[in-house]
């Protein structure tokens, strides 16, 4: 079958594979119906990465595909069912796993990144990882599952209520994806920021009711100007504009961070996180949040449409690669099959 591996620093290349066996009698095999390209995808691949991986691996995290064989003990699906896939692998006995929360396991892997993943025809798995998905869901918004689990684990730590403003600083598939969830759950302005006039114009589909580039418009004084006193909450999507998030929060309010970049390190005035008794949050992956994912997939309540930019077959997955690395896309569907 024909995959697509990380070779090694800054390579993927496409490679025929044997099609995997089940190894375990809880595994499941799945034939990959659609996989989309992810951020991480492009910082794995950068020189030098952005982002860890195991060199050999089949990637694609973010996928959807039919059960075509089970192990003995899989109870939860069965041959012909269609799922999504949670690329989160935990240990379940480290001090996390057994207090709930997984996605702080201390022994994690992930399934397209450390573990072979679905950019490929067939992906083997362990049954406790996929969630049935209906067939009435069109395959390029069922490979969305993943990073909506993320943003809906973001969304939950807020408690954003009807009334409520936002601002969002980078418009990717994150931003893309708080923008819509925070417009469902009633936030009143939601104010998305990014450099990119393309981006920008996605986020006013999405639901963005103010949109600031920073390259024409001073933000601060934009956000002063259309919230008043400062954001309700303010969404780091980018992973480095914590000091930035500090300037546009109002007195009381959430900061939440979302975006990951290991080498930032911005000044922070601790003093006015005291003073103006800010709330900052991080938030990592997702925590039992596929079921409530699957119900918003299937209700069709987003516009997620707008977000699909690009459908490519898995043997061009460079120029999609290419295309997402030079922030053209919002999101790139893969078909392997
Ligand atoms: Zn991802
Ligand atoms: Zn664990």
């Amino acid at each position: 079958m024909l995959t697509a591996v990380f070779e090694k620093v800054g390579s993927l290349v496409l490679q025929e594979r044997e099609v995997p066996a089940i190894k375990s009698n809880r595994d499941v095999r799945v034939k990959v119906e659609a996989a989309s390209i992810c951020g991480t995808d492009v910082h794995i691949l950068a020189d030098p990465p952005g982002h860890p991986a195991t060199p050999g691996v089949i990637q694609g995290h973010e996928y959807v595909g039919e059960i075509v064989e089970i192990g003995e003990a899989v109870t939860n699906v069965k041959v012909g069912d269609r799922v999504v896939i949670d690329p989160t692998i935990t240990c379940g006995e480290c001090h996390y796993c057994q207090t709930g929360n997984q996605n702080l396991c201390e022994n994690g892997s992930s399934i397209g990144i450390f573990v072979d993943g679905g950019w490929a025809k067939y992906s083997v798995l362990p049954s406790k990882n996929v969630y049935k998905i209906s067939k009435s869901v069109p395959s390029e918004i069922a490979v969305l599952a993943e990073p909506l689990s993320c943003v809906i684990g973001g969304t939950e730590k807020l408690k954003v209520q009807p009334g409520d403003n936002v601002v969002i600083i980078g418009a990717g598939p994150m931003g893309q994806l708080f923008t819509q969830v925070l417009k469902a759950a009633g936030a009143t302005e939601i104010i998305c920021v990014d450099l990119s006039e393309y981006r920008l114009k996605v986020a006013g589909s999405s639901g963005a009711t103010h949109l600031v580039n920073p390259g024409s418009q001073d933000v601060q004084m934009a956000v002063k100007e259309i919230t008043g006193v400062g954001a309700d909450v303010v969404i780091d999507c980018v992973g480095s504009l914590f000091g930035q998030c500090m300037n546009l929060v109002r007195r009381g309010g959430q900061i939440l961070l979302v975006g990951m970049n290991e080498h930032a390190q911005p000044p922070i005035k601790q003093y006015d996180i005291t003073r103006h008794e800010i709330t900052v949050k991080g938030t990592f992956i997702q925590n039992h949040d596929f079921p409530k994912v699957i119900k918003i997939l299937e209700s069709n309540q987003l516009n997620l449409d707008v977000l699909i930019t690009h459908k490519i077959s898995l043997e061009n997955i460079h120029e999609g690669m290419e295309i997402m690395g030079k922030g053209d896309a919002i999101k790139i569907v893969v078909y392997p099959n």
